[in-house]
């Protein structure tokens, strides 16, 4: 009776433990666990891929939360940040799921590409919800819909600026109209921490035509926010622990660590971003570095050709910060010079 008794016991604990079972790709985990796996695209027209995903499954019930960073593989500061979660976060003080994807570009981070998927040379933030019969980057989008964003309540899609971005650290806010999902979306923000916030009004509002990882998720009304650290190819230490840290605020605001979330006081609210592109292919020299406020009209730089002759100079087409600059000489027609935030005259309501 006892070994009955006991055997039934036992199948009730494995029972209930599967049904908290939580899977993304071939990644599952019960509360108490921190699993490791992949989501497989497969092969089409071109190759397929294993995107890695570990998945922390706290022991306490609470949301799901998918931070996802690489889908530029050499904005590494914000790849490598995840590295850092995937290492610290602790099964025992979770509440809720947290699912970790720290490289979506495998091909750029491996051949140092910047911007796009090296294998059909798309960029892996601009083809969501994704296509089944499309190329990689198209397939990839597709599977990380479903095993990612249809999986989670919150998502934190994190990027830098790449190789050759000279970036200052900024978050994006997107309100969608929806007023809940938007406060929620808004503290995300600001329990993230970054003192810079872009309103992002310009998003897509087509659900099968999303084009950006966040977006797909705000559009299946979760939550969501975009932050960029990181710059030029390098891992410095203030940016890394800006996005670490900033995961962590928002999983405290989200109730998913213990401690109080700290919101950031008094951010610069950027209320739209011009950007300033070139109008000649040659060498680029900055006169502006990441952060600084210009005028209107100020010089950015300028741009010769190869032997030196100057072809233009470039201007700040508004009043506003320097989100980022470019930062290596090699300039191209079309090619982004500047990106300048223009200030907001009051916070959001
Ligand atoms: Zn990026």
């Amino acid at each position: 009776m006892k070994t009955k008794c006991s055997t039934l016991i036992l199948l009730l604990v494995q029972l209930a433990a599967a049904q908290r079972n939580f899977s993304v790709g071939t990644a599952a985990a019960t509360p108490g666990q921190k699993t490791t796996g992949y989501i497989e695209v497969p092969a089409g027209s071109d190759a397929g891929m294993h995107i890695p995903v570990v998945v922390v499954g706290g022991v306490r019930p609470g949301p799901t939360l998918a931070i996802v960073s690489g889908a530029h593989g050499t904005e590494y500061a914000s790849i490598i940040a995840v590295e850092k979660l995937i290492a610290t976060l602790d099964p025992q003080q979770v509440s809720g799921t947290v699912i970790l994807v720290p490289l979506v570009n495998q091909a750029s981070f491996e051949q140092k590409v910047p911007h796009l998927n090296p294998i059909d040379g798309k960029s892996m933030n601009r083809y969501y919800p994704g296509n089944p019969s499309g190329t990689q980057t198209e397939r990839a989008s597709l599977a990380l819909t479903r095993e990612v964003v249809e999986k989670c309540d919150h998502l934190i899609d994190l990027h830098g600026g790449d190789l050759d971005e000279n970036l200052r650290p900024y978050s994006y806010w997107a309100p969608t109209g929806k007023a809940a999902q938007d406060r929620t979306s808004r503290d995300m923000a600001l329990a993230f921490g970054l003192d810079t916030i872009i309103i992002s009004r310009d998003r897509p509002t087509d659900i099968n035509a999303s084009r950006y990882l966040e977006t797909t998720a705000s559009l299946r009304g979760k939550a969501s926010i975009t932050a960029e650290a990181g710059r030029s190819g390098r891992v410095d230490t203030d940016d890394l622990m800006r996005l670490v840290n900033g995961c962590l605020g928002v999983m405290r605001y989200l109730k998913m660590l213990p401690g109080d979330a700290q919101f950031v006081e008094h951010p610069v609210w950027i209320d739209h971003v011009e950007s300033l592109t070139s109008e000649q292919t040659g060498i680029f020299y900055p006169e502006v570095d990441r952060g600084v406020y210009v005028e209107k009209g100020a010089k950015v730089g300028y741009v010769t050709d190869y032997t030196g002759n100057t072809l233009l100079e470039a201007h700040a087409p508004a009043s506003g910060v320097v989100l980022y600059v470019c930062s290596v000489p090699s300039m191209t027609k079309n090619a982004t010079i500047a990106n300048i935030g223009v200030i907001a005259s009051a916070p959001p309501q």
